[in-house]
């Protein structure tokens, strides 16, 4: 027998979740299908543990700080074995507080892997499920580059599942995941290499942000090895060595992370019985409000290619089932203008265009650009103190602020509040005309000149 709804929903990440949630908050009927832990990628093997090893790194980097202001040292090793077991708890405890807050919802909850039959029905395990609508939010996984002994490295999902701290790591990769993982683990003790096949770190960030980053990895003790191409991984006893296709190579590593990007799961879904024909890097196309070139069939999240971004994937669900169920006819997400952060050690906050992008789009003559740089006050006792810079980004006469990009302490944590007043359009006007708030780091985004 075939079970019908109205929504099915193929896929448990966050994006699914918040679909589903919303969905039967408007009285549908709904099913998410899911072969893992609820969660997906960022609660389970993303952002979520990521940014529990960040707090983590982040402590140490304040316990150094602290003897500056006069405390004898704070800490002693890191217990990278009991930081898991706390990790693994914590995640088990979010994984049951979505599978209760979907069935407090009435959404039901299909394990197993989904594949479609036909447009309208998806098959898991022998059993059938049908529904008017049907939302793929599949997610991505880690790509792992085509070089002989390629499956000698790790991926991210792997990083997490790691027993103990690695002891000397490559990083090969450029991107946020590279950045992020060799900064947390140079800053809770292991030696690091990052790998990069170009110039730049963060190839696509304002260039403040990549070189204030470059100078403070550097600082940090990170090998920054550019210009490297990677031509495979080999293994003799327990060392691994990464060799580049000039013959180079990297040698004594215990750990080589593959940090080179992700590519969306869909592959294994049957799109073909759908009439899916994902492009060839694996995304899914959709039109502004998800609609894919099926009626009746949606995406969402990173499989559609826009900013493989947690929050991205969240709203796109949530006002595709408002425009589906909730009677809200030209709800969608607005793709423009997504606030950022780069969970490195300094981390970086980044929303709109670059400075590079705003004077292509806009003229060199129209855009103007503040600047500043300073230390904060938290390392006012230090003999080197770590710096913050930031940029604001105006375009026209009205000075209308099209980027901000902050790298330093706290830039996580400045930045949600000045993307709000973007999004609404803030001038450099509206920014100058609110009052400091002193002393802070945020206030200097307020008093730039
Ligand atoms: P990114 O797209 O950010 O970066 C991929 C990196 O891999 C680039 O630096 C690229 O180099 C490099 N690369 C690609 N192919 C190769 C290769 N064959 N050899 C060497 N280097 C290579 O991908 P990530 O995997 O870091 O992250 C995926 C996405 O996940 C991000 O784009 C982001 O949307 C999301 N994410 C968000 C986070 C957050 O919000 N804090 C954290 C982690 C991930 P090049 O620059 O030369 O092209």
């Amino acid at each position: 027998m075939t079970e019908h709804y109205d929504l099915l929903i193929l896929g448990g990440g966050s994006g699914g979740i918040a679909t589903a949630n919303r969905a039967a908050a408007h009285g549908a009927r709904c099913a998410l299908i899911e072969k893992g832990p609820l969660g997906g990628a960022c609660v389970n093997v993303g952002c979520v543990p990521k940014k529990l090893f960040w707090n983590a790194a982040h402590m140490h980097q304040c316990a150094q700080t602290a003897r500056d202001y006069g405390f004898a040292p704070l800490l002693g090793d890191f217990d990278w074995a009991a930081h898991k077991r706390a990790r693994d708890t914590y995640i088990a405890r979010l994984n049951s507080r979505y599978h209760a807050g979907l069935a407090d919802n009435g959404v039901t909850v299909i394990a197993g892997h989904g594949r479609f039959v036909d447009p309208r029905t998806i098959e898991v395990d022998g059993g059938r499920y049908q529904a008017d609508h049907i939302v793929v939010a599949t997610g991505s996984r880690p790509l792992v580059p085509e070089v002989p002994g390629a499956a000698w490295g790790l991926t991210s999902d792997d990083f997490f599942a790691l027993a103990a701290r690695p002891r000397k790591v490559a990083v090969v990769g450029a991107g946020y995941i590279a950045v992020e993982l060799a900064s947390l683990l140079r800053a809770l003790g292991s030696e690091v290499s990052l790998v990069m096949r170009g110039v730049h770190l963060l190839a696509t960030f304002d260039p403040m942000l990549r070189e204030g980053l470059t100078d403070a990895l550097t600082t940090a003790g990170i090998n920054l090895l550019p210009q490297r191409h990677v031509a495979g991984i080999d293994k003799a006893d327990d060392t691994l060595s990464l060799r580049y296709k000039d013959g180079e190579t990297l040698c004594g590593l215990d750990t080589v992370l593959w940090a080179v990007g992700r590519i969306p799961n869909t592959d294994a879904l049957g799109l073909d019985k759908a009439g899916i024909t994902p492009a060839d890097n694996g995304i899914i196309a959709t039109d502004p409000f998800q609609n894919t070139a099926v009626p009746g069939l949606y995406a969402i999240g990173d499989l559609t290619g826009r900013a493989a971004l947690t929050p991205v994937a969240i709203a796109a669900g949530r006002r595709l089932a408002d425009r589906l169920f909730g009677g809200q006819p030209d709800r969608r997400l607005d793709y423009d203008l997504i606030p950022t952060v780069v969970f490195s050690h300094p981390p970086i906050g980044s929303v709109g265009l670059t400075e590079p992008e705003a004077r292509d789009r806009h003229g060199p003559d129209a855009v103007k650009v503040y600047r500043t740089r300073f230390a904060p006050m938290t390392q006012a006792f230090s003999k080197e103190p770590h710096r913050t810079a930031m940029k604001l980004v105006t375009v026209g006469r009205e000075e209308r602020v099209v980027g901000l990009h902050i790298i330093g302490e706290a830039a996580d944590e400045m930045l949600q509040g000045f993307a709000v007043a973007i999004k609404m359009g803030a001038t450099k006007k509206d920014l100058d005309d609110t009052l400091a708030i002193h002393p802070t780091s945020a206030e200097e985004l307020v008093t730039m000149r």
